[in-house]
């Protein structure tokens, strides 16, 4: 029996791994790998069980509206009608910034880019954001100011050219598995591994070092190393001269942080600290991975330009085997920054600022100039200054730190609307829910975290009377008479290359033959694997000193990060059974000293408490974590872990201090 074969990109995280999906009676039953890069013929767990959710009868099929305390199903003329007039009537009332967007970064970049589009040219607001605010926003600030791109300088296979590869506040290889593939073969062609992380994870565990810091000492511990690589003389003057401003503050700054210093803060001792900046700085070609360990701060830009810092002072930069590579969580949330779902950016990061006459001219419509507000900041503003919000396959009230803050954000709107294919602890709140296709019921593309933009191809149709969101914009857009017309989302991607010089090139026809990576300027053009091989584009690269933030109170501080059988609030792979077998329920990492002095056992019930809320979950104990330290996933609704964390933001990126919080722990019922 042949069955058929579609080549597509799997939808979960940023590694964007190329799979087939075997179709058989318009059901999608196997998925197998592609050969191309980076899956090469290797998936990870969910990756292979892909096809488990597509089929699920959960699935939502049809547009539903709230009356009263349920939900009625209506026809999408009806529920499109609503929603534009309602949202009409608040801008009306209230203005134009009582309205806001969240898009997805599982949707697509059409998607992405038409409620982009939507949001400011139709609802005439740039309060637009998403979701790569609580993941890699300080990626965007801390490389875009310093190198002039916010993104990763190398592709994945760049790494097999490593001489020594440094990962820092990454678990790689629960969390981007293919990433991790490439390390293995790195270190077996002779590269070294430098792993600092709170926890002992698995890569760490294959380390050649593993430094294991406090959390949230990041800075510390790389300034430590940037100290020695100094003092040693392990520095690339040439590069430093000829390329970039500002390191004699830097280097006179850093004289403090020796290692010493350092092992104060951070616990790991001078000597190890030391053996790692001098394999660093020894070696020919370094690349430094690192993850949200590193961004979901207060201070996660800071953590990011320390990194830089260190890259800069050593010339790993422009060169196969050398860079910085940040692992984007989400399949698509790189290209959902790329194409404009931000508040002060439009597609390609043209600034609101400087181009809004360009995106005027061309979508012929007059476009809102007043400073738009981020991801919580429209949280923050919701039931005062906003009124309505769209909200696109994303579930804040289960992701978004503070929980019961976000529920009751999130339930003083006017007008919330719910775009996703599953029912969610966020589509149960909303005034309206809209049932959209999945990745494999659509044809669109998106771009994976090392700005590899690829073709997502429809495999089967969608459940209902679901739709690609493409196909929603744009029905959203003619209401609001802005003319549109898209026949198909390569119609929408002619539209993005004409208004975006590093997508210019980037056809869903030229990528019918492979991935592309950005910038891609011209149709001629063959994509820019690796950045800064001539030259930074803002001229000359930008050191920044950053100093060691205060942190932690003395309590337990409990890591919430992310288990290799899940993604996200678990929406799609708690829907996959064997996915759900491997990890049925939340857990909590707890170092077997802590747990004998709370009189704690494995499987113990235990009450977790912080300034925001208070969570109940199961003990597991480990010697991952450190005395004092704890670990917990946030996938689990009935365990969920940001009821626990703050509001507390980075001041340049404005990203949540989602990754650490202070907490107490105690035995249920003592
Ligand atoms: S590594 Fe990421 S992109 Fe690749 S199969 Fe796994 S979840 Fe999908």
């Amino acid at each position: 029996m042949v069955l058929d074969a579609i080549e597509t990109t799997c939808v979960y995280c940023g590694c964007g791994c190329g799979l087939y999906l075997h179709v058989e009676d318009s059901k999608i039953i196997a998925v197998t790998p592609s050969m191309k890069p980076p899956a090469r013929g290797r998936l990870c767990a969910k990756g292979w069980l892909l096809h488990g959710f597509a089929n699920h009868p959960d699935r939502l099929r049809e547009p539903l509206m709230r009356r009263g305390d349920r939900y009625v199903q209506t026809s999408w003329s009806e529920v499109l009608s609503f929603i534009a007039k309602s949202f009409a009537d608040i801008k009306r009332d209230s203005g134009p910034d009582a309205l806001a967007v969240l898009t997805s970064a599982k949707a697509t970049n059409e998607e992405n880019y038409l409620l982009m589009k939507l949001c400011r040219a139709a609802l005439g607001t740039n309060n637009i954001d998403n979701v790569a605010r609580l993941c890699h926003a300080p990626t965007l600030f801390a490389l875009g100011s310093s190198l002039g791109s916010g993104s990763m300088t190398n592709p994945i296979e760049s790494l097999l050219h490593s001489d020594l590869i440094m990962i820092i506040g990454s678990n790689t290889t629960e969390q981007h598995p293919v990433v991790s593939f490439y390390v293995m073969e790195a270190r077996r062609n002779g590269a070294k591994i430098i792993v600092m992380d709170p926890r002992r994870t698995q890569i760490a565990e294959i380390a050649d070092l593993h430094l294991q810091m406090r959390p949230g000492t990041d800075i510390a511990l790389l300034n430590a190393i940037l100290n020695v690589v100094i003092r040693e003389g392990m520095i690339d003057e040439e590069f430093i001269r000829s390329r970039t401003d500002g390191f004699d503050e830097v280097h006179d700054r850093v004289a403090e942080y020796t290692p010493e210093a350092a092992e104060r803060i951070c616990g790991v001792p001078a000597e190890l600290i030391h053996d790692a900046a001098v394999m660093y700085g020894s070696a020919g070609d370094a690349a430094i991975v690192y993850a949200m360990g590193i961004t979901q701060h207060a201070h996660g830009t800071d953590n990011v330009q320390a990194i830089v810092n260190l890259a800069l002072a050593t010339g790993n930069l422009g060169r196969d085997g050398s860079g910085i590579y940040p692992l984007r969580g989400h399949q698509n949330v790189q290209g959902a920054c790329d194409m404009g779902a931000l508040p002060d950016y439009y597609t390609g990061y043209q600034k609101v600022s400087e181009f809004r006459e360009k995106f005027e001219d061309s979508w012929n419509v007059e476009l809102p100039a007043s400073q738009g507000r981020t991801a919580i900041e429209i949280m923050s503003s919701a039931g005062s200054e906003i009124r309505g919000m769209y909200i696109s396959g994303e579930n804040p009230a289960l992701s978004y730190p503070d929980s019961s803050r976000i529920r009751s954000a999130l339930e003083s709107l006017d007008l919330l609307v719910v775009a996703d294919i599953f029912p969610t602890e966020t589509t149960r709140m909303a005034d309206v829910v809209l049932p959209i296709a999945s990745f494999a019921e659509k044809y669109g593309t998106v771009t994976s975290t090392e700005r590899k933009v690829q073709l997502i191809r429809k495999a089967i149709d969608p459940p209902g009377n679901a739709l690609p969101e493409w196909v929603v914009a744009a029905k959203l857009l003619e209401i609001f008479g802005i003319s549109a017309g898209y026949d198909s989302s390569a119609a929408v991607m002619r539209e993005i290359a004409a208004l975006t010089p590093s997508y210019g090139g980037i056809s869903h026809e030229r990528l019918e033959r492979g991935g592309i990576h950005w910038p891609c300027p011209t149709q001629e053009h063959p994509g820019t694997p690796v950045l800064y091989r001539d030259g930074f584009p803002r001229g000359r690269a930008l050191f920044r000193h950053v100093d060691q933030h205060e942190c932690g109170d003395g309590r337990f501080t409990l890591i919430i990060g992310r288990s290799q059988y899940h993604f996200h609030t678990g929406s799609m792979t708690r829907r996959v059974c064997i996915l759900e077998r491997e990890v049925p329920e939340a857990f909590v990492d707890v170092n077997p000293k802590d747990a004998a002095s709370l009189g704690i056992r494995n499987g113990t019930g235990v009450i977790l408490e912080s300034e925001s809320g208070t969570i109940r979950a199961r003990a597991r104990l480990s010697d991952s974590v450190s005395s004092g330290t704890l670990f917990m996933p946030f996938h689990f609704r009935e365990s969920p872990a940001n009821m626990l964390t703050g509001w507390q933001l980075d001041p340049h990126s404005k990203i949540p201090s989602l990754k650490i919080t202070s907490v107490s722990i105690r035995r249920e019922g003592a």
